[in-house]
């Protein structure tokens, strides 16, 4: 590196997209740093982003328990456990969040020590010329020169306008999470995926939980089969979910906030103690861009990058949640990688059409690829299997039998367009389909495949086989 630079390569923001590109340009053999600007409830900075403090690790902590205490009340019965006595101690679930989240987070500053990564609270704001300032959470500032700059600034929660997030009433999903008491009433705007995992979370913990989606269908980017499967068992659940609901406004008072709604009967209104907006998440991007900085944001607020993640200004990068894609952390954390690779003069590649979508819930639900409504507007002739795991020994064992395997293949040339899932485990079933289409796999190939007995995956074995009339352990219709 010339005397020009401070560092080949400063990264902005510590998330699942901004420390992947810093550890992997340290293994590279480059000279990096990551800037991060996050900062707790107690004033302490933490890397890991919204994903690790605020997002995927906390709520499948608090879905991973929530689900236990709701099994031990309905299930644990038929299993021949009489469980009596059975009492709910927030405070050390709670406790069980916070104690894991603060391991994973102290974790990643483990990792980009060891990567060679030099790493520091603060606000990084790109200038021009690729110098990146940084003001330290004690106001200090300081300037980086920067062969390369990598923007990895994330995503904010969207407010409505007509009510906005107070802390107490009107909470965010981070607020959602770190509730100190079970509210009797919960309202969740939005049926999304924060909406649906977060509202299972409260419902199974004892809340009566409202939620209220614009939109006229539930999970419309699923597959229509899965979503239907899906709606059925949240309703179960007791998640009352109210379709084509437009919530106008929000009314905080003594016994709790009044949202207002219309539906295809007219107004209508819901009493909550407690209010969720969930209605997505928007790219983050106050005080990151400086004069000059070459930058551009479309019209959503994401940061404009070409498919190789370049912001068109020379050696700026743009990955994670603050460009355009599904805001997951997976797709971050490769696009971080595939970057620092790039900037390392190698080869990489993110295969945006292979992004899995996997959903928390009880029933989980995953897939990857296309929908079938997707394939058939394409106009391809495809086939199908359905696998449901009702018929699976290892499902019936477990006693987590809702749901099934929905594989769908191209009638000519076999190859799998997509899989669909909803059931036990969905989220590390999906792993094998992404595999099999990664390499461009047939229905066939996972056919000829063997797989463990009994195990879970023997249904996406068996959903290959149905694509061709051939199940063994279900009926070929
Ligand atoms: P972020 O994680 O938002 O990280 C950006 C970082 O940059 C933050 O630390 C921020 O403080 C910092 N920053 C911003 N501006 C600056 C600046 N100027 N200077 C320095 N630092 C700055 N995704 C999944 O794939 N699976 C899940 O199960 C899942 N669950 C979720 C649950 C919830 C409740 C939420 C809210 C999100 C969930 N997500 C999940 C989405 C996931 O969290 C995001 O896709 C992911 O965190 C995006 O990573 P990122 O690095 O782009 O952004
Ligand atoms: P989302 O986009 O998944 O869902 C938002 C929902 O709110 C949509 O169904 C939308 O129609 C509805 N909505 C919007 N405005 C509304 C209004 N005024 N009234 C009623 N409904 C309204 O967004 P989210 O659930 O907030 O999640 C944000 C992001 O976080 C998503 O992009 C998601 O990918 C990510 N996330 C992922 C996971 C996961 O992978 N398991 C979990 C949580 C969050």
């Amino acid at each position: 590196m010339s005397d020009q630079f401070d560092y080949d390569v400063v990264v902005i923001g510590g998330g699942p997209a901004g420390y992947p590109a810093a550890i992997r340009a340290g293994q590279n053999g480059l000279k990096v740093a990551c800037v991060d600007a996050w900062q707790n409830r107690d004033g302490k900075g933490a890397f890991g982003g919204t994903c690790l403090n605020a997002g995927c690790i906390p709520s499948k902590a608090l879905l991973e328990s929530s689900e236990l205490w709701h099994r031990a009340q309905h299930e644990f019965a038929v299993h021949g456990i009489q469980a009596s006595g059975l009492s709910l101690d927030l405070a050390a679930m709670q406790k069980r969040r916070a104690t894991i989240v603060r391991s994973m987070t102290g974790g990643i500053a483990a990792l980009l020590k060891g990567a060679g990564v030099t790493a520091m609270f603060g606000r990084g704001k790109l200038l021009a010329g690729r110098v990146v300032e940084v003001t330290g959470q004690d106001g200090k500032v300081t300037q980086l020169r920067a062969r390369h700059v990598v923007l990895a600034s994330g995503s904010e929660p969207t407010a409505l306008k007509f009510m906005p997030f107070d802390g107490q009433q009107i909470i965010d999903s981070w607020g959602a999470l770190e509730l100190d008491a079970v509210p009797k009433r919960l309202c969740v705007i939005g049926a999304g995926v924060i909406g649906l995992e977060l509202g299972s979370v409260w419902r199974r913990l004892g809340s009566e939980v409202v939620v209220l989606e614009a939109l006229e269908s539930l999970l419309p980017a699923a597959d229509a089969q899965l979503a239907a499967e899906a709606g059925k068992h949240f309703r179960k659940l007791g998640l009352d979910i109210r379709l084509g609901a437009k919530v106008s406004g929000a009314q905080p008072g003594k016994d709790g906030v009044t949202v207002r709604y219309t539906d295809a009967k007219g107004e209508q209104s819901v009493m909550a103690d407690k209010v969720v907006v969930a209605v997505g998440r928007r790219p983050y991007t106050a005080g990151l861009l400086g004069e000059g900085s070459g930058v551009s944001i479309d019209a959503h607020g994401s940061i404009v990058v070409d498919e190789h993640c370049a912001t068109g200004a020379e050696n700026v990068w743009a990955v994670g949640d603050v460009v355009r894609g599904p805001m997951l952390a997976h797709k971050a954390k490769e696009e971080g990688v595939a970057v620092a690779d790039r900037i390392a003069g190698k080869y990489a590649h993110v295969n945006y059409a292979l992004v899995p979508a996997v959903i928390y819930t009880a029933p989980e639900i995953a897939w990857v690829g296309q929908t079938e409504a997707q394939v058939r507007a394409a106009g391809a002739a495809c086939k199908i299997g359905v696998f449901p795991f009702a018929a699976s020994g290892r499902a019936r064992a477990m006693e987590s039998s809702a749901g099934f395997v929905k594989l769908i293949a191209d009638a000519a040339s076999d190859e799998i367009l997509g899989v669909h899932i909803i059931g036990p485990m969905a989220g590390e079933l999906i792993a094998e389909a992404v595999l099999a289409m990664e390499f461009r796999g047939s229905a066939e190939d996972l056919q000829r495949t063997m797989h463990a007995h009994p195990t879970l995956s023997e249904a996406l074995h068996e959903a290959a086989l149905a694509a061709d009339k051939r199940a063994i352990d279900n009926l070929n219709r």
